[in-house]
């Protein structure tokens, strides 16, 4: 085990003791997910910013390339001549414990401690980051005039030219920390004994997904049965009773105990067979001819690439579209502009000129409707062709979950989840590449990275056209398995 437990180890000690525990002793069992790694990069390239914005000209970074004891003794020997310039990361230990400090000002004669978070409001768990970072840096001995978190403002409008000077708000929390500073000991030490000690006993619950999700899911929470009880959706603090009663399948539950969709889900689950109501017939006779089938990709960077845009600022950059004109008559047509300039104009025209005046223009879940209204406020002058299509979207997935249901969907009626109980001729898991919509994002963010070569951006092109056509392709096969239902 490591000499020291680092700020993060101690935030996953906040979390639950038992992913500390698991973190150091039995790393193997860890399962970063994709969601989690690409919470990572944003957090670096909001970091990176930050340098921007905090920077002077004589400002250091202090890399952690070279070895912790490097960092260290750079810091030290920074810190020592005296608040003159700033510094990123610097590195300090304190009682066993190791810190990161983001930005570090001179301010009078001490230090402005700086911490920078990617998201968008002051959150608890930011809090007692900052206490740990002040715990450590004033056990040292260093003289700290604020304790500031530094955090996204999503109403900022980049302007261009690399100019992100008010993407960042200040919040100054050294009150908020002052009251924590006394219990830093306390929890530290409560750490160490949870990494080194015994795994400790503790049971799934909410706090599994909160504040983040948690790597060691997929080891804690049942896996060994042929329908886990997570499948059961719903209250995860309620859920983890249930485990902790020693009940590990959709099964095992009272029934009771249950809210009435996870009775649907645990009655299906006990018959073994598909639920397919009658319901669903009807819908898909209630809707005419053509019948267009759209999805879009979108992306939302915490930093905006394009000016007039806004940190988070969901962005639509590709369209597929499935068009029925009779029974079976299948044509298909798709945008995905790859030149790095703004697409969202082009795409919205394209998708006017796409889908016509007349027939139901289907969707899964409402997230089309709310792109396509996002569009009409960013371009008036298109209102009354885009209101057009907005007043023609017709929702899938409300009739699905009300009338379809299969014990291998786990309580899940995600696209993803569905498709394959009704097919197999289809399988995300078998498209090359980006196979679900973070890839996609970030496929396309580096298709029109300058630095990324012709061959793949070939490559990405063509996975990203493919993965998108992949979505409505799954909406046509589902509306038709729909029609189906006696
Ligand atoms: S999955 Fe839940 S119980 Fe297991 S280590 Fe993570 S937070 Fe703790």
């Amino acid at each position: 085990m490591s000499a020291f437990l680092s700020k993060s180890k101690l935030m996953s000690a906040r979390q639950c003791l038992k992913r500390l525990h698991l973190e150091v002793q039995h790393p193997d069992l860890k399962v970063v997910s994709r969601k989690t790694e690409a919470a990572f990069a944003i957090g670096n390239q909001v970091g990176d910013v930050a340098r921007s914005i905090y920077g002077t000209d004589d400002s250091v970074f202090i890399p952690y390339a070279g070895g912790l004891g490097h960092a260290l003794k750079k810091t030290r020997r920074l810190i020592a001549e005296g608040p003159a310039y700033p510094i990123f990361e610097a590195t300090l230990q304190h009682a066993g414990v190791l810190v990161r400090v983001d930005v570090l000002l001179p301010d009078g004669d001490g230090w402005r401690i700086v911490e920078v978070k990617a998201s968008t409001s002051v959150k608890d768990e930011h809090i007692f980051d900052c206490a740990v970072q002040r715990w450590v840096f004033a056990g040292l001995g260093h003289k700290m005039t604020t304790m500031a978190l530094a955090y996204v403002d999503n109403t900022f409008v980049y302007e261009g030219d690399e100019d992100y000077s008010g993407l960042l708000i200040e919040s100054d929390e050294t009150e908020q920390t002052d009251s924590m500073l006394a219990v830093i000991p306390e929890w530290i030490a409560k750490a160490k004994r949870a990494a080194s000690g015994r795994e400790p006993d503790i049971g799934v619950g909410s706090y599994c997904y909160k504040p983040y999700e948690c790597p060691f899911v997929g080891h804690c929470w049942p896996a060994d049965v042929d329908y886990p009880l997570q499948g059961l959706g719903g209250n995860r603090a309620k859920l983890g009773e249930f485990i902790a009663a020693g009940m590990r399948d959709i099964r095992d539950v009272p029934v009771a105990r249950l809210n009435e969709k996870q009775q649907r889900i645990q009655k299906v689950t006990q018959t073994g067979d598909a639920e397919l109501l009658p319901g669903a017939r009807q819908f898909v006779e209630s809707l005419g001819y053509p019948r267009y089938y759209l999805d879009f990709e979108t992306i939302a960077p915490a930093v905006p690439i394009w000016p007039g845009t806004r940190p988070y600022e969901t962005l639509p950059i590709q369209w597929s579209c499935h068009y029925e004109a009779g029974e079976g008559a299948m044509a298909h047509s798709d945008f995905l502009d790859l030149t790095g300039t703004p697409p969202m104009r082009r795409l919205a025209e394209s998708l006017v000129r796409a889908l016509g005046t007349i027939g139901p223009v289907l969707m899964y879940t409402t997230y089309e409707r709310t792109v396509i209204n996002k569009l009409i406020e960013r371009f008036p002058d298109l209102t009354a062709s885009l209101t057009a299509i907005v007043e023609r979207l017709v929702d899938m997935a409300p009739p699905t979950q009300q009338n379809y249901y299969h014990p291998d969907m786990a309580g899940s009626w995600s696209l993803k989840a569905v498709l394959p109980t009704i097919t197999a001729d289809l399988n995300y898991s078998e498209l090359d590449g980006i196979q679900e919509g973070t890839a996609a994002s970030e496929g396309y963010l580096e298709a029109i990275d300058p630095d990324t070569g012709s061959e793949r951006k070939a490559e990405l092109s063509e996975q990203l056209l493919r993965y998108c056509k992949f979505d409505t392709e799954a909406m046509v096969v589902l509306l038709r398995f729909l029609g189906n239902a006696s």
